[in-house]
């Protein structure tokens, strides 16, 4: 956690092994958007959230069919040696569903319960009620997850007509805003008076529009002690969706507010899923809140740049690096620290490469063809011909190895003078 920060004083909850809140480093989630009712797809999307870092996966409870397969589910996956909590989201018929496949109940690490989506009047309440319980018989936190989109009617009717009554009536936006904060807190207190523990709850606020949430979660996390789920919702496709998702999550981080994350992307066609959750490693890595994956420094080239062929490095040494990952973060304890220079030119390229702990500066236009490589701070080899990229990853790969490996940083230094690769 970067020093600077200072973090809003929250209670702690346990998502099974999970810890949330407190001093607890700012957690990723994601979930799936596979047919919970299709085990065997459910389970591969979750391992696949699961290796690529997600922490917590979430996953829709709909229908019966979908209840009667999430004990399965978690089975298959503690069967593969994925640990990751699960989470059900509940709407409208989550109270029946619990009450049907008590396994369901029991299998999940937390319930997310919509105050907008369990029903209305004394009948909702009820139902409201019965997930409490529910979650207070099985010893689960709750996140009481309320949504623009799904706004609880009657609340936002009451606080309207409350408004218009008001001496200085307040705009419509700032009313919705109060109404969506209401919705959780009230919710919050209820599921307290039936008995569960507040650091059995977690409270999420999420909007559409980056202000908006900007806006909400200051007000949220000033009013409560809960720990708080950051998130834009619906956030869009592709590039909007991270600039708008990123733009909104690191001003409310760096001002401490947030203590689990998702990004919301809507995956492009043939996407992988996993997306989501690159994306939240990087804003939080990028931010120098956690490390997750070495990161790449490159420059973006420019009419210095021979070929794209320092792109096409950049890109498949990042690549390179997180695929490594579920077996680096294993063996190589520390290795997510890791930075790595890819750069384009002379200009920047030494310069860059000296602050990483490896960098490589490839030729520019009119340069002479040849790498230098460099190792914590020092030039190390110089590369040339044709197998570049391969012997740029073996100069990576030893350097994890020796540095991160058993024995850690004396044997780096003997190996990184004795690497088997040509010097000019
Ligand atoms: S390092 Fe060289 S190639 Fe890269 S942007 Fe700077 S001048 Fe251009």
């Amino acid at each position: 956690m970067d020093a600077t920060i200072k973090r809003r004083q929250t209670r702690q909850v346990a998502i099974g092994h999970v810890m949330v809140g407190s001093e607890h480093p700012v957690v990723v989630q994601s979930m799936t958007n596979t047919d919970t009712a299709d085990a065997a797809a459910t389970v591969q999307q979750v391992q696949e959230l699961a290796l690529a870092g997600s922490e917590v996966v979430r996953i829709t409870v709909n229908s019966p069919e979908a209840a009667a397969r999430v004990a399965e589910i978690r089975q298959r996956l503690d069967d593969l040696g994925c640990d990751v909590p699960l989470v059900g989201d509940f709407h409208f018929n989550g109270d029946r569903l619990l009450k049907d496949y008590p396994d369901c109940a029991r299998a999940l690490a937390k319930y997310r319960i919509n105050p907008g989506n369990v029903g209305k009047g004394a009948k909702g309440d009820d139902k409201f009620a019965f997930m409490i319980r529910t979650a207070i018989e099985y010893d689960k936190p709750v996140r009481i997850g309320v949504n623009w989109g799904s706004l609880d009617q009657a609340l936002l009717a009451r606080m309207l007509d409350a408004n218009n009554h008001a001496a200085t009536p307040k705009a419509l936006d700032v009313v919705m805003r109060e109404a969506l904060i209401v919705s959780a807190l009230e919710s919050a207190d209820k599921a307290m008076e039936l008995g569960l523990p507040a650091d059995h709850i977690l409270l999420s606020c999420k909007v559409s529009n980056v202000q908006d949430l900007i806006t909400v979660y200051r007000d949220l996390g000033s009013r409560c002690d809960f720990p708080l789920h950051l998130g834009l919702t619906e956030a869009g496709m592709g590039s909007k969706g991270i600039v708008a998702s990123s733009a909104a999550l690191a001003i409310l981080l760096q001002e401490g507010i947030g203590d689990t994350i998702r990004i919301s992307l809507t995956p492009q066609p043939g996407e992988a899923r996993t997306r989501e959750v690159v994306v939240a490693q990087e804003l939080l890595q990028t931010m120098g809140l956690r490390s997750f994956t070495p990161l790449v420094t490159a420059c973006p080239g420019c009419g210095r740049t021979t070929s794209t062929f320092f792109q096409e490095l950049a890109d498949s040494i990042q690549t390179y690096l997180r695929e490594q990952m579920p077996i680096w973060r294993l063996q190589y304890p520390g290795v997510e620290d890791m930075k790595v220079a890819v750069m384009g030119c002379v200009v920047n390229g030494p310069g860059e490469s000296k602050l990483a702990d490896i960098g490589i500066s490839l030729p520019g236009t009119g340069e002479v063809p040849v790498a230098p490589v460099y190792v914590d701070g020092h030039k190390d080899v110089t590369l040339k011909g044709d197998n570049i990229a391969t012997e740029f990853k073996t100069i990576v790969d030893n350097y994890v190895q020796t540095r991160y490996g058993e024995g850690g940083a004396k044997r780096r230094e003997v190996v990184a003078r004795t690497i088997p690769i040509k010097s000019v």
